[in-house]
Order: structure tokens, then sequence, then C-alpha cells
């Protein structure tokens, strides 16, 4: 088996190990893991399911709940595990040149690794491209305002668009 990840619950972008960060996403090597069992792991990502030499990957049927370490710290740095997190589609070793290439949660850069699902609209200001910030927020480009979609008022008037635009039957 070869080099295989799993993605942050904070942000989405795989744990990466040293060798495979570029310019801007060394902290993505950082990582913080609770292992099925229960144990709180943290350490640089070795790239085969280690951190700092400790397997977190136990073996058994369950993989772990892993943050990068800033977005641990973020997220309150939860130690119980709730569910395994999803494998990386690109096991945070073959991916684009930009695709992971964020600084990290903070940073007026940072993008959220899932740029497709993660949308909504602003509640202040009506942009409907807030994306996804962490586990739970997204965030307004252009107010820089921060919201949980559906936290609190129903989204009552919801504009009918969809089905209006029929692509050309060929
Ligand atoms: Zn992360
Ligand atoms: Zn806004």
């Amino acid at each position: 088996m070869g080099l295989f990840s799993w993605d942050c619950e904070g942000c989405g972008h795989p744990l990466i190990m040293p060798l495979n960060a570029q310019d801007k996403n060394g902290w993505m090597t950082e990582a913080v893991a609770i292992t099925s069992r229960g144990d709180v792991i943290s350490g640089t990502y070795d790239g085969y399911g280690r951190l700092d030499g400790e397997n977190i990957f136990d073996g058994l049927e369950n993989d772990p709940q892993v943050y990068h370490k800033i977005c641990w710290e973020r997220a309150g740095k939860p130690n119980k595990f709730e569910r395994p997190s999803r494998s990386s589609a690109d096991q945070g070793h073959f991916y684009g040149e930009n695709e992971h290439n964020s600084p990290p949660p903070g940073d007026p850069d940072f993008f959220h690794a899932d740029e497709e699902r993660p949308k909504a609209a602003c509640p202040e200001c009506g942009n409907e491209e807030a994306r996804q910030w962490d586990a739970f927020r997204f965030k307004c480009g252009d107010c820089n305002g921060l919201f949980v979609p559906g936290g609190h008022d129903d989204e009552g008037e919801d504009p009918e668009t969809q089905g209006e635009d029929r692509p050309d039957e060929s």
C-alpha cells in the first residue's frame, strides 16, 4: 500500500507529508488524530498513517478522525471520536498544483477544499457565493461575515432558479 491520507474535518484538505508540501500548505503536515479507541495523537504526518511515528490507523474497521493541528485548535480541540474522516480522494499525494495549496484558516486567502459543495447565500448581504470556512461556518467574501447556514432562521424564500434554464437539446 502506498501513500494514503484522510481529509481534515475542519478544512477538507488532506493531511500531507512534508515532502509533498507546497509553498503555502506546510501547515497541513501538522495534524491531530482521534483514533476509534479514543486516543488523541498529534504530530507530523508521514504519509503512511503515522503522526510522529505513532500509528493512527488501528487496523480495525475504523479510520481515525483527523484534523490539521490548526483546524483542531480552531474547532475547540475536540477529543472524542465521533466519526471516521473521509479518505482523501488524492491520498494527500497526487493533487493538482493549486488544489490544496491554501494558506491556513484565518488567512484571507484561505480556501476550503470542497469548493463545489459548500456554497451558501450570505444572510447579511445576499451574496450567494459565500464559501465554507471551517467545519461549521461559512464566510462571505463580500462583507466578510461568518455564518452557519440554516443555523437559526429558515430560509423561507428560496428563489426558484432550478429548471428554468434548460440546456439546448441537441
Ligand atoms: Zn484542516
Ligand atoms: Zn455578505
